[in-house]
């Protein structure tokens, strides 16, 4: 499995500099399960960071996206949401809390004939919405 840590030690080659503040971000991400926004990462790494800037963030995260070490999720409609884990998966977002969790069941979509026949598919993304445990239980009780 491709974890944020690993390729980057592996690979000299890779054009991808190692500044403090780059391995700050790779930190935090690696193993991340929360799909973070880029605001979120921003908060939490600037904390041991003063000096890090919003910009940094955003376009640490917009290169590892670009390599395929990220995956950038789109299921939040107010915000773009990061995830590590680039093995093929499903999400379910909350509706109330915007809680992201991972569907790892294998899902089989078919393909729709009229795209098979001139698209060329490389993958599918499941997006299920609805609400948490939690978020569920709050609104039993109202
Ligand atoms: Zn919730
Ligand atoms: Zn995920």
């Amino acid at each position: 499995m491709p974890t944020l840590k690993k390729p980057l030690q592996a690979a000299p080659g890779r054009k991808m500099k190692r500044t403090p503040q780059r391995l700050a971000i790779f930190d935090y991400l690696d193993g991340n399960k929360k799909h973070p926004s880029a605001e979120e990462i921003y908060r939490s790494v600037s904390r041991t960071y003063q000096s890090m800037s919003f910009a940094t963030v955003y376009n640490t995260l917009k290169a590892l996206t670009g390599k395929g070490m990220l995956r950038e999720l789109t299921i939040d409609p107010d915000r773009k949401r990061y995830d590590p884990d680039t093995s093929p998966h499903h999400h379910f977002i909350c509706l109330q809390c915007r809680k992201i969790v991972d569907v790892h069941s294998i899902l089989t979509v078919e393909t729709p004939r009229e795209i098979a026949r001139d698209h060329l598919v490389v993958g599918t993304h499941v997006e299920f919405t609805g609400l948490c445990p939690s978020c569920k239980k709050r609104k039993k009780m109202q």
